[in-house]
C-alpha cells in the first residue's frame, strides 16, 4: 500500500489512558480508578446540558441544525461578537485541523513553543509543513520574534494557558507578538483553559473580542474543560469573517452531533456551573502546591485545571507513572515531551485524597 509520505514522520497522538484499560489490565474495580489524566471537569457536566442530552435522545435520527444558529447566538452574546465571526468544531481540535488544512502545504511552516499541545505538530505534519519551536516552553517574545524573522511561518500557535505545562502568557505579551507579525502569518490563540487563567489573574485574561481587530488572528475555545462537555466534543474558533469563511470550506456537514449541539447550547448559558467548577479547582489546587512544597520538588505555577510537577534526577516520571497506574491512578507522564515531569488534572476532593495517598506511598 502506498500512504502519503508525510505520514512517515507522524507519531500517533496518545490520549490519557481510559479508566476501562486500567480495569481490564490491573483488575481494579472501576469505582476505585481515579483518572486525572485528560483535564476533564471533575464535577461532571452542567445539569442543564445533561438534561438537554436526555431530552434530545429521541432526535438522534435527525442531523443537527447545520447552521448551528442557536449555539452561535449564545457564543456571540457571551463574547460580544457576531455569529459570522464563529465556526464550531468537533472539539477545538477540529477547528485546529480546519486552520491547518486551509493554510498549510508542503512549502509552509509553523512556529510554536518548545513544549505545547501535541496536535499542532500532528496537523501541520499531515500537510507536509515544517515545524519550528522556540527554545522555551513559555511563550517568550524575543524567542518568537527571532524565529518568526528567520522562518516567516504560515502559522504561529500561542497556547495560553499552555498545555501540558500550565503556565500562561499575559494579554500584553500576546498582543505584542500579534502586533509584530504581519498578515501573511495566521496567529492561533488557543484558549482551551482560558476560563481558569481569567479567574486567577486578569492580566492573563484574553477574550476573542480583544483579538477581533486583527484579520490574521483566530481565538480558539472549547466546551471540554470548564464547561464540562469533554465527551460531547464541541469547540469553536472566533475571528474576522473573511478568515472564518475560508475555514468553512474545510468543514464537513453536520460536524457535531445533534446531542452535542443541544448540550453545548445549554452549557454555554450555565455560568453557575463554570463558576462552581472554578471555585472547586481553586480550592483544590492549593493542596497540590502545598504537597509539592512539603515534598521538596518543583511545580509550574498553573493557570489551567491541571498542575505540572517537575522532578529531579532522583525521581523518574515514567517509574512513578507506572506505579500509580497499577494502583488505579491515571495521570499524564510528560516523558514523551522530553520532560521528567507529570501532569495531574485537579480532581474532586475525594479524587485528590486518593491521588495523594498513592503518590505519597509510591515516592516514599
Ligand atoms: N487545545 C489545547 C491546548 C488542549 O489542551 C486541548 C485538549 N486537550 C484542545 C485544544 C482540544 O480540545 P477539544 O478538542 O476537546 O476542544
Amino acid at each position: 500500500m502506498k500512504f502519503n509520505k508525510v505520514l512517515r514522520d507522524i507519531k500517533i497522538y496518545e490520549a490519557g489512558k481510559p479508566i476501562e484499560l486500567v480495569v481490564r489490565e490491573y483488575g481494579i474495580a472501576p469505582e476505585d480508578v481515579v483518572k486525572l489524566a485528560s483535564n476533564e471537569n471533575p464535577i461532571g457536566t452542567s445539569p442543564a446540558a445533561a438534561k438537554a442530552i436526555v431530552a434530545n435522545a429521541s432526535k438522534a435520527h435527525l442531523y443537527p441544525d447545520d447552521s448551528m444558529f442557536e449555539l452561535k447566538a449564545a457564543l456571540a452574546s457571551k463574547f460580544d461578537v457576531k455569529d459570522d465571526n464563529i465556526i464550531i468544531g468537533a472539539g477545538s481540535d477540529q477547528v485546529l485541523e480546519f486552520i491547518s488544512r486551509a493554510v498549510l502545504h508542503e512549502d509552509a511552516s509553523v512556529l510554536m513553543s518548545a513544549v505545547t499541545f501535541a496536535m499542532y505538530e500532528i496537523y501541520a505534519k499531515q500537510m507536509g509543513a515544517k515545524i519550528y519551536r522556540t527554545a522555551s516552553y513559555e511563550h517568550k517574545y524575543d524567542e518568537f520574534m527571532e524565529a518568526y524573522r528567520m522562518y516567516k511561518p504560515e502559522i504561529i500557535y500561542l497556547c495560553t494557558p499552555n498545555n501540558p505545562t500550565g503556565d500562561a502568557t499575559s494579554k500584553e505579551d500576546v498582543l505584542k507578538i500579534i502586533n509584530a507579525v504581519d498578515n501573511d502569518t495566521v496567529v492561533v490563540v488557543d484558549g482551551a483553559y482560558m476560563e481558569y487563567a481569567s479567574a486567577k489573574d486578569e492580566q492573563y485574561a484574553i477574550t476573542p473580542n480583544d483579538l477581533l481587530g486583527f484579520e490574521n488572528v483566530i481565538y480558539l475555545g472549547t466546551f471540554s474543560k470548564a464547561y464540562g462537555l469533554g465527551g460531547m466534543r464541541v469547540g469553536y474558533g472566533i475571528g474576522q469573517t473573511e478568515l472564518i469563511n475560508e475555514l468553512y470550506k474545510m468543514r464537513p456537514p453536520f460536524n457535531i452531533s445533534t446531542l452535542s449541539l443541544a448540550a453545548a447550547i445549554e452549557a454555554c448559558k450555565d455560568e453557575d456551573f463554570v463558576a462552581k467548577s472554578i471555585a472547586l479547582h481553586q480550592e483544590q489546587i492549593k493542596r497540590y502546591e502545598a504537597f509539592a512544597e512539603a515534598q521538596g520538588f518543583k511545580y509550574i505555577e498553573s493557570y489551567t485545571n491541571f498542575i505540572t510537577y517537575l522532578f529531579d534526577e532522583n525521581m523518574d516520571s515514567t517509574t512513578i507513572f507506572d506505579a500509580l497506574l497499577k494502583r488505579g491512578v491515571i495521570i499524564r507522564n510528560l516523558a514523551s515531551y522530553g520532560m521528567n515531569a507529570m501532569r495531574i488534572t485537579i480532581g474532586t476532593e475525594r479524587q485528590n485524597d486518593v491521588f495523594f495517598k498513592h503518590f505519597s506511598e509510591v515516592i516514599a
